[in-house]
């Protein structure tokens, strides 16, 4: 009863519709990669197989950091990581793959016929070829090989902050430039299909100029990529050490479990990098981004130039992260 001792009404609580399907992605790159994923996501398809699809199509992209098109490390050699994981928490992942065009495709056929996670190096090439996968030539592209040349010169590992920042020729340009500072550019990417089910994939060739071996984030369950179906989804793309030391995508999604919107999710995982070394971070970027089982969706970075898209019946857009420093 109420004070006047009239009887309660208990009104139907409000909320807003999920919004689904949806498909966000690391970067303005991710424009056509959600074009790819919503095909599979408008027509019903399960979020897995949007997500692949996704990974699949910037891996076949020759002038992108990503998949073989991608930058060397410091021996001249593009080695690939790459994770995928679905609404059950299976998961598969490939690191420091040579050779192979579709990683993600690796990691997939991994977690689903096979009791592992992660395969590495020879044994993940072993694996691709034992699956029917071609190995391609040893070779860089030519924006790649001419990127190298360059960097040979001086032959020092500084990973740039703002890379992003020096696109010249709009959302679609191929993401080297003339200086060869172009460092990095992963594409992480978060879907949830009609059935409301969230999954993930990341892609990658990793940090240009890495030690031979070096794996970053991207492949990591929990660092590039983390799934909770009953919460929400996050990517991750930066200096992937620093989103390994916290379990970047893990923590975002967390901190989602406790009541946190996925933008304030990044942006609390974003304080915990700068938190634990400043000065560090001040010479670093890391971006995050995160979906909701709403369908929400947020991203934040510890520097200016994050960008991430989105498609959902609503938009096809492009949006920038607010930041930290
Ligand atoms: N996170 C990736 C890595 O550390 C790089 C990137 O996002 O561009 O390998």
């Amino acid at each position: 009863m109420g004070s006047l001792g009239l009887a309660t009404i208990n009104l139907p609580k409000i909320s807003s519709p999920v919004k689904k399907p949806i498909v966000i992605s690391t970067w303005d790159s991710g424009m056509p990669v959600n074009a790819e994923a919503w095909k599979i996501l408008s027509n019903q398809g399960k979020s897995v197989d949007a997500v692949e699809a996704g990974a699949i199509y910037i891996e076949n992209d020759i002038n992108c950091c990503v998949g073989l098109g991608g930058f060397p490390d410091r021996d001249g050699i593009v080695t690939l990581d790459a994770c995928i994981m679905d609404e059950k928490a299976n998961c598969g992942a490939v690191a420091g793959l040579e050779q192979i065009k579709h990683p993600i495709s690796v990691a997939r056929k991994l977690m689903e016929t096979t009791p592992h996670v992660i395969l590495v190096g020879a044994g993940a090439q072993q694996f691709a070829l034992e699956n029917g996968f071609k190995l391609e030539e040893k070779k860089l592209s030519d924006d790649a090989s001419k990127a190298y040349n360059q960097w040979l010169i001086q032959s020092k590992y500084q990973p740039e902050i703002n890379i992003e920042n020096k696109k010249q020729n709009g959302p679609f340009a191929p993401n080297f430039f003339e200086d060869g500072t172009a460092n990095h550019d992963t594409m992480g990417l978060v879907a949830m299909d009609f059935n409301g089910d969230l999954s993930g994939a990341v892609t990658t060739s990793g940090m240009a100029y890495k030690i031979h071996g070096r794996v970053g984030d991207s492949p990591i369950i929990g660092a590039g990529l983390f799934v909770d179906n009953e919460i929400g989804a996050a990517t991750s793309s930066g200096v992937g050490e620093e989103v390994i030391r916290i379990c970047g995508t893990h923590l975002v999604v967390e901190f989602m479990r406790n009541g946190y919107s996925p933008e304030m999710a990044c942006k609390k995982a974003c304080e915990r990098i700068v938190k634990r070394d400043p000065k560090k971070a001040a010479t670093l970027q890391v971006g995050f981004l995160a979906l909701n089982k709403k369908g929400e969706y947020g991203g934040y970075a510890i520097q200016k130039g994050f960008v991430f898209s989105v498609k959902s019946n609503d938009e096809n857009e492009i949006h920038s992260t607010k930041f930290l420093i």
